[in-house]
């Protein structure tokens, strides 16, 4: 059995951190690959190391000097290196690396604080250090070159059978110039990993208990999700409810490999499993959760005998697609339809597509509709189970609540509402206990 366990920025901020991760890696001896982050915040004030290295790229890009950020993020790595005792001798090699700081890539620099921390997490669990930037090869455009990765992934390992750390976030073009992933970018190293070396589960070390059914700071102590399908997810963290970077979902979904969302400061609770299909012998939840996103627009469109005529809707989507925006939903009805975007998206450009619509599709009537929030009730179980609109149309009418658009994802796993911004809190209040009691009986 293979484990790929990535431990985000919080899970090794400090020493106490670093033991809570090699009391978990010696609990279960399938936790053989290790990927770090860049230490992370202490508590929350702090500072991520991450964040203090492109700063020091800012003074550098402006004249500053950076070289009081540099000690600072020294200290950090010091403060780890003492208590536990460590002999890789970070202060020298730090010190090397600031020396010479003003003739490093952006990147490079940024890609220190995994760099720093895998160095110690490797000494302190007692395995090799393998360089990301030996290990995972970029494209120049950005993405994974995944035959060469593998290629490296699974040499590295044949070399190291015990396992290795490995630093997350960072890795090389085949010319040798660094790349980085996007931020939170880790989560896709633990993933990249994960599939290069076929692992049987992806565990996400990170500071919470896994996904929640709903925002904790708008419904009170909501469910905990234990299983969930990588689309539920998807719709999920689409919505607002981010855990993981979206990019670390690829890699393992195509090679059918669960991923594990624990929680490093109660390894104990169950956590998050995310995987393809559900399994049949789970508790069977009407809903699997409750997300929103407030700050729509929607455009509505207004055209007699439309249902007749081929091609309106193309042509108002076209409208949008050369202004560059990005479509979220499309409700239909029989003589209108109503395009829905994400309000930053038209801030500056609403006059001139309303103007090229009017112009275009020569509709009878154009409203726009703005303040909207869409909140998505998601459940891979919503298909079977007939009366869940209804619910949801009860409790938000009993609410005093307007519905000012509803759909319904095509693969049926999702009800998505539109209300007004100023309803969005509570109305996913009233759907959430709505849901709730439906389970109790
Ligand atoms: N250290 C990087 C960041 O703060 C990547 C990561 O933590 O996954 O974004």
């Amino acid at each position: 059995m293979i484990k790929v366990a990535k431990f985000g920025g919080s899970s090794v901020a400090s020493a106490e951190q670093f033991r809570k991760v090699k009391s978990i890696i010696q609990a279960d001896p399938d936790r053989r690959f290790v990927v770090v982050s860049a230490a992370g915040k202490r508590f929350s004030d702090d500072n991520k190391i991450t964040d203090l290295l492109l700063l020091a790229n800012a003074h550098i890009q402006y004249h500053v000097d950076s070289q009081p950020l540099l000690s600072q993020i020294e200290q950090r790595f010091v403060e780890v290196a003492k208590s536990l005792d460590l002999k890789y001798p970070v202060a020298e090699k730090f010190e090397e690396f600031s020396s010479v700081v003003t003739s490093l890539s952006p990147e490079y620099i940024v890609s220190r604080g995994e760099f720093f921390t895998g160095q110690l997490m490797a000494e302190y669990l007692g395995l090799p250090f393998v360089d990301a930037s030996d290990t995972i090869v970029f494209h120049h455009d950005g993405t994974v070159d995944f035959e060469r990765t593998a290629i490296r992934v699974k040499e590295a390992a044949q070399r190291n059978p015990r396992g290795f750390v490995l630093p997350g976030f960072y890795g090389c073009t085949v010319d040798g110039t660094v790349k980085l992933f996007q931020r939170g970018g880790g989560d896709i190293t633990g993933a990249v990993l994960a599939r290069c070396l076929e692992a049987n589960v992806y565990e996400n070390w990170t500071d919470v208990p896994g996904f929640l059914s709903a925002d904790p700071h708008i419904v009170d102590m909501p469910r905990a999700i234990h299983r969930i399908t990588f689309d539920e997810m998807r719709e999920l963290s689409y919505m607002g409810a981010t855990v993981l970077q979206e990019d670390s979902i690829f890699p393992v979904r195509e090679a059918n490999i669960p991923i594990q969302i624990k929680d490093t400061n109660s390894p104990d609770r169950k956590g998050t499993t995310i995987r393809e299909t559900a399994e049949e012998r789970e508790v069977e939840h009407l809903i699997t959760g409750i997300a929103g996103r407030k700050d729509f627009t929607a455009v509505h469109i207004q055209k007699t005998h439309m249902s007749d005529k081929v091609g309106v809707v193309r042509s108002a989507l076209s409208v949008f697609e050369r202004y560059g925006v990005s479509i979220e939903h499309l409700p239909t009805g029989v003589d209108s339809f109503g395009i829905v975007v994400n309000s930053a998206d038209v801030k500056d450009k609403i006059y001139p597509i309303i103007t090229d619509l009017r112009r275009e599709v020569a509709p009878d009537d154009i409203t726009v509709t703005d303040k909207l929030a869409l909140i998505s009730i998601v459940g891979r179980n919503l298909r079977r189970r007939p009366g869940s609109s209804g619910l949801i149309f009860g409790v938000l009418g009993k609410a005093g609540i307007n519905i000012r658009l509803i759909t319904q994802s095509s693969q049926e796993i999702s009800i998505i509402v539109g209300v007004d911004n100023d309803d969005f809190e509570r109305a996913i209040r009233v759907m959430y206990d709505g849901f709730a009691a439906h389970e109790k009986v």
